[in-house]
């Protein structure tokens, strides 16, 4: 085997030889061009180190055989080259290479030691490009991860590798609905943990381009969030505020109500929601969030967010009058009632213009609106218990992994595509993007043909 000095030495002469190249006398032109070719330069030293050290590794006099999983023994055949594409580029090196006579399967220990997938991006590489590819839109994204990398990737590498992440996402919420099913596995969680003292559920839907749908090419991005805040709700309806959540899960799928279903019930076992001393959903006035949350959790509290509710009230108030100080000043007094919890009031307020040649339509939507959810409307007992009343971190989670995303202008999606793009974005919005790249590190290579 060669030593590490003696590699250490090797990459000391080829570090001399490549400064030697660079440094020439005359002046260069600029500043950004120095730095662009030490960059280079680097790539080149990083690419000459991996492969010294990828060649230190294999074991300079192979085994004559390995045993193979079928049985036999596997033969040593001859070391192999193959390439690897990193982020430093592409390194090309040699391993040894085993054949099994029996099942003829061959095999290359050091890849199945390191993990190495020869030919695809490694998982440092494909984990950079996923999370600019989650992101930022393949063609903008994968000229900006050349600019800052200097390694190029086309924007069908960037959609590969954003998709492949996203596909792990969606292996990892197999298992979690696999587990949230196991009675056994429910029992040895409420024996071991007492659940969140106060944790928040919240549910929404952003319709998304779909290639192919014939009819329907808009479909609904489901969309949901687990968090937990400290913050407390203002004082005042009139004012504006952000929630700032905390510990924030995001989840989502293309998928009807009932499939969803499973995927809020298994996010919200490894939250522990089913043990929530208090839990807490926020969404507007939808009518499939409301059984989701229902059925799977009977016990919980439920609230028609702020912002939609009192969404309903300008356009009332822009078609029942025509002044703009009057507008104004019914609709602060809505929202005051609203705030106060006179449902009575406020239904009351638009049933009187339900009639109106021109404000009827939006007062009627808006008593059937208010009718239908004003017992999850009870704005002054939320705030005295100081509940979060605004979903505006699942809004905010929804226009983040879909809208702003999945939306551009123009963009039509092929629905596996929009629906693990929006998977690897939900990933990484919620800081589980280490664990999904683990997990993709965690794959073994492919097996040799
Ligand atoms: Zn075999």
């Amino acid at each position: 085997m060669q030593s590490a000095a003696q590699l250490g030495q090797q990459y000391g002469r080829y570090v001399m030889e490549l400064s030697a190249q660079l440094l020439q006398p005359e002046t260069p032109t600029a500043l950004s061009q120095m730095e662009r070719d030490i960059r280079t330069m680097l790539l080149k030293q990083g690419r000459f180190l991996l492969g010294a050290w990828l060649t230190m590794l294999d074991q300079p006099y192979p085994a004559q055989s390995i045993p193979c999983p079928c049985g036999a023994e596997a033969l040593f055949q001859f070391r192999r080259e193959a390439t690897l594409l990193t982020i430093l580029g592409q390194v090309p090196y040699q391993r040894a290479y085993y054949l099994c006579p029996q099942c003829q399967q061959g095999r290359f220990p050091l890849d199945e030691q390191l993990g190495l997938r020869p030919g695809q991006m490694s998982a440092q590489l494909e984990s950079l490009a996923a999370m600019t590819g989650a992101q930022l839109p393949f063609q903008p994204g994968s000229q900006l991860f050349e600019s800052l990398t200097l390694v190029s990737l086309s924007d069908h590498s960037l959609a590969k590798a954003t998709q492949a992440m996203g596909a792990e996402v969606e292996a990892q919420e197999q298992e979690w609905v696999e587990r949230s099913c196991d009675e056994q596995w429910l029992q040895s969680q409420q024996r071991l943990s007492q659940g969140p003292q106060r944790l928040y559920g919240s549910l929404d839907g952003v319709k998304v381009h779909i290639r192919g749908d014939g009819e329907h090419p808009w479909r609904e991005l489901k969309a949901g969030a687990w968090f937990t805040t400290t913050q407390q709700p203002p004082h005042r309806p009139h004012e504006d505020w952000e929630i700032h959540a905390t510990d924030i899960t995001y989840y989502c799928d293309l998928c009807e109500a009932r499939q969803f279903g499973e995927l809020v019930w298994a996010t919200g076992c490894q939250r522990q929601a089913q043990l929530a001393q208090e839990l807490i959903f926020l969404g507007d006035g939808a009518e499939w969030i409301w059984n989701l949350v229902t059925e799977h959790y009977p016990e919980a509290i439920q609230i028609v967010d702020w912002f939609h509710a009192t969404e309903y009230i300008a356009p009332v108030a822009q078609t029942a009058f025509s002044g703009e100080a009057q507008q104004k000043a019914w609709t602060k007094w809505v929202r005051s009632a609203l705030w106060e919890g006179e449902l009575d009031r406020v239904i009351r307020a638009f049933q009187e213009y339900g009639d109106h040649p021109r404000g009827g339509e939006a007062a009627t939507r808006a008593v059937t609106y208010f009718t239908n959810n004003r017992h999850r409307m009870d704005y002054p007992t939320y705030r005295a218990r100081g509940y979060q009343i605004g979903s505006g971190t699942i809004e905010s989670g929804c226009k983040r992994i879909a809208t702003q995303r999945l939306k551009v202008a123009g963009a039509i999606w092929n629905e596996e595509n929009a629906v693990r793009t929006a998977k690897a974005r939900g990933a990484l919005l919620s800081g589980q993007w280490d664990t999904i790249t683990a997990r993709r590190q965690h794959l073994s290579p492919p097996l040799a043909a």
